[in-house]
């Protein structure tokens, strides 16, 4: 689905690169991989082992990083970030990696995901003098490493790390070293890769590709792994764990060619599309995808129901940024502006469309309008998630409660309002099925089920009831 349109969005991605001469143009390939993570910003910053140094700006990995700007960026070690605002906000300064510097040296931050206790901390930190740059509560981390007692800086990463909740994965990059972090529950994916001699870190494992690296494992919830002149080292700043990696990045999030897990995202989506069709088996003549993310879930109901894939909806991959706009009037006009039905394959037809799941429900209504607009004679709609009913605090934009649609209306109603002839969810347990899973250990389901991984703090729920 189109996230701009939808108002699903994914908050950030990262990639950094250690212990190469072409740092900082690797960081560029990884970044433009993962672009789909986020398109408000991008920054990257290189180590040359003496200083810091970074260039970043509002808008697309390419827009920003032109030749002039990446001759500036020379270095054997860089981090890097896109980024789609939520908490905090947009503007340039939010645009990250956050770069520090003070007496005792620099430090470059890039975090992906959204702290629960960021606005507690910063309120306490401001309390003792801290003065914040940004919105972002990525700076929090930065305050709380300054001010920790601990004379390594390890020491005082973990120790700030420990006084986080919710989700991160951070790369923190001095002039001598590269630190990566993953929250106790890992719900946010970042992966370990090596390329010859240098190690690579990314959100996804597709940017691997991209640069030729090899994949090598994912970070551990609760993992600081340190990488400097004498190698890798992995620590611990978190001793009770419990793993619940984000639902939605299997559902809609990482791109098809990233593994998370072990479990390949596409395959991922083909089973949750495969049980969908056993679980809502509909007399149908074509099955259609709502392109790009819900193609790989309608491949699999097709497959299993034994019914046609067909191309029904077209996606416009020549619409720019300008339709990134956060109004409903034109987010529907970007609906129209980036998709349209194939009316030589859905006239006359009763057509399954699969999208991967329905946030506010205006996207879907125009969806399903074009499709008869275009002569399908009936158009039932199954989705590869269950419905989405409840907020997410943690780095997904799924705007606030009384935004979606199916956190006060029953199925039925959402039928009604999107003009489709049925509607099908799929079950949690199915979800869970699909990738393998006895039961629901190991992932966040929040936005589905209502139940966070960890504790939401009352200022931050305040947030995202009222904003
Ligand atoms: S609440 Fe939903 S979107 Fe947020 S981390 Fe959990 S599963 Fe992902």
């Amino acid at each position: 689905m189109l996230a701009e349109i939808k108002g699903l969005n994914e908050e950030c991605g990262i990639f950094g690169v250690w212990g190469h001469p072409d740092a900082a143009q690797l960081t560029y390939y990884g970044l433009h991989s993962l672009q789909h993570r986020g398109q408000e910003g991008t920054g990257i910053v290189v180590s040359d082992g003496k200083t810091l140094k970074g260039v970043k700006g509002e808008g697309l990995v390419a827009e920003i990083f032109t030749t002039e700007a990446m001759a500036e960026l020379t270095g054997s070690a860089a981090i890097g970030h896109v980024r789609y605002a939520t908490a905090g906000g947009g503007g340039y300064e939010n645009v990250q990696p956050l770069l520090f510097h003070s007496q005792s040296g620099s430090l470059a931050l890039a975090h992906n995901g959204n702290l629960v206790n960021a606005n507690s901390l910063k309120h306490q930190l401001e309390t003792q003098g801290s003065i914040f740059q940004t919105s972002s509560d990525t700076e929090v981390l930065a305050h709380l490493i300054r001010r920790s007692g601990y004379p390594h800086l390890n020491d005082r990463v973990k120790n700030a790390l420990s006084m986080l909740k919710g989700a991160y994965a951070y790369l923190i990059m001095t002039e001598t070293e590269l630190m990566v972090a993953l929250d106790p529950h890992g719900l946010r994916p970042l992966s370990l890769g090596l390329l010859g001699d240098a190690y690579v870190v990314a959100s996804e494992t597709c940017a691997f590709d991209v640069v030729g690296a090899e994949y090598i494992r994912e970070i551990m919830p609760g993992e600081l792994l340190i990488i400097n002149e004498n190698g890798l080292t992995s620590e611990r700043f978190a001793v009770s764990t419990t793993k619940a990696i984000c639902m939605m990045e299997y559902v809609y999030f990482s791109r098809p060619d990233s593994n998370i897990h072990g479990i390949n995202v596409h395959t991922a989506r083909k089973n949750l599309g495969k049980r969908l069709a056993l679980e809502a088996p509909i007399d149908a003549d074509v099955v259609t995808g709502v392109p790009d993310s819900s193609i790989s879930a309608a491949i699999g109901y097709a497959e299993e129901a034994g019914i046609p894939y067909e191309m029904g909806l077209i996606k416009n991959r020549y619409v720019g940024r300008t339709f990134i706009q956060p109004s409903q009037s034109l987010r529907e006009q970007g609906v129209k502006m980036k998709l349209s039905a194939v009316r030589g394959v859905v006239e006359g037809k009763r057509v399954v469309m699969v999208d991967d799941s329905i946030v506010r429900g205006t996207t879907s209504r125009r969806i399903v309008s074009l499709l008869k607009e275009a002569g399908a004679t009936e158009v039932h709609v199954v989705i590869s998630s269950p419905p989405i009913k409840n907020p997410c605090f943690y780095g997904i934009d799924t705007s606030t409660k009384e935004e979606l649609i199916a956190s006060d209306k029953s199925v039925e109603d959402i039928r009604q309002l999107i003009g489709a002839d049925s509607l099908t969810f799929l079950t949690v347990d199915g979800m869970m099925h699909a990738l393998g899973q006895e039961g629901t250990n190991g992932y966040c389901l929040g936005c589905f089920t209502g139940n966070y991984p960890t504790e939401i703090y009352p200022d931050t729920l305040q947030y995202y009831y009222q904003k």
